[in-house]
């Protein structure tokens, strides 16, 4: 596995691996990796020549008072598991070799980097709407990761679903030669969803977590026996989460799983998710829900 830390070290693999007209696979990520993360690598691994991972903790997503600095950093452990899983290439850049533009130093939202991606209406709500200019970081630094390693697919986990929506319009809009491939929400044998952030939970609060996971299955399965009404799976999975004190939600959704906007009732296909504070810790869980 090659361990590539500059943009020029990069570019010279990329015109090594395109020469040689290989696929290219590639898997963006903030590291401190898990199985969620190793399950898209094992995606890529299967259906393309060469596998790039990236580990970057991408300041520009970060919002003032968030735990940018505090996000867990494992280089170490990262490299070996991504050599284990038979990753290629991996890329750990520098904030300052992702934007040259902007100010020295670990600045959140550096006001130098001039130009970047607005995500557009789907990156104002739910999350967008929680996490004001989360997704237009989340957009510039993607288009940033494409344009420099040109992959052919695109490796993405349903765990961010609202993340998909806004990576493939981006792809769209910018007329960007990428396929997209979501992977499936890796969980804990418990249920709960794999997370860079569960590490910060205690023993309480992982308890309290798993709630999360339990109140999308509650929803889920009283819509599997025929309950339309967004507003009694709403209450459903709110009743759910009200069983620990320690939940404090963000916002819970029944809504259409390509606009994001919420339901009144369902049809044939819905996304319910939802975002929760337990403590300190911010955590996200979604399913998709198709009765075809
Ligand atoms: P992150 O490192 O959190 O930015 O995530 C990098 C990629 O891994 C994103 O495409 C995530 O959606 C995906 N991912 C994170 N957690 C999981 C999980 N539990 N199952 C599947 N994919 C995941």
């Amino acid at each position: 596995m090659k361990l590539i830390r500059t943009i020029p070290d990069l570019r010279r693999h990329i015109t090594r691996i395109k020469a040689g007209r290989h696929t290219i696979g590639f898997v963006p990520t903030m590291g401190a990796l898990h199985e969620g993360h190793l399950s898209l690598v094992a995606a890529a691994r299967w259906r393309c020549d060469v596998v790039i991972v990236s580990v970057f903790v991408n300041p520009t997503q970060f919002g003032p008072g968030e735990d940018y600095r505090r996000y867990p950093r494992t280089l170490r452990r990262d490299a070996a598991l991504c050599r284990k899983a038979g990753v290629d290439l991996l890329f750990i850049p520098s904030v300052d070799a992702i934007y040259p533009m902007g100010p020295p130093g670990d600045t959140i939202r550096p006001p130098g980097d001039l130009i970047h991606v607005d995500a557009g209406p789907l990156g104002t709500v739910l999350e967008g709407a929680s996490r004001p200019g989360h997704f237009n970081g989340v957009a510039t630094v993607v288009l940033k990761l494409l344009n420099l390693i040109q992959p052919n697919r695109l490796f993405l986990g349903q765990k961010d679903y609202q993340q998909t929506l806004v990576i493939k319009q981006l792809i769209r809009s910018f007329h960007l030669d990428v396929d997209v491939t979501v992977c499936p929400t890796i969980r804990e044998p418990d249920g709960l969803a794999m997370s860079s952030r569960n590490r910060y939970l205690n023993r309480r609060e992982r308890q309290a977590a798993l709630l999360l996971s339990q109140a999308l299955a509650a929803g889920a399965a009283q819509l599997r026996h025929g309950e339309r009404s967004a507003g009694a799976l709403r209450t459903t999975m709110r009743k759910a989460l009200e069983q620990s004190p320690m939940i404090r939600v963000d916002y819970l959704t029944v809504c259409d799983p390509d606009t994001l906007t919420p339901l009144r009732r369902v049809g044939k296909k819905a996304l319910l998710t939802i975002a929760a504070r337990i403590g300190a810790t911010r955590l996200i869980d979604n399913v998709l829900l198709n009765a075809d």
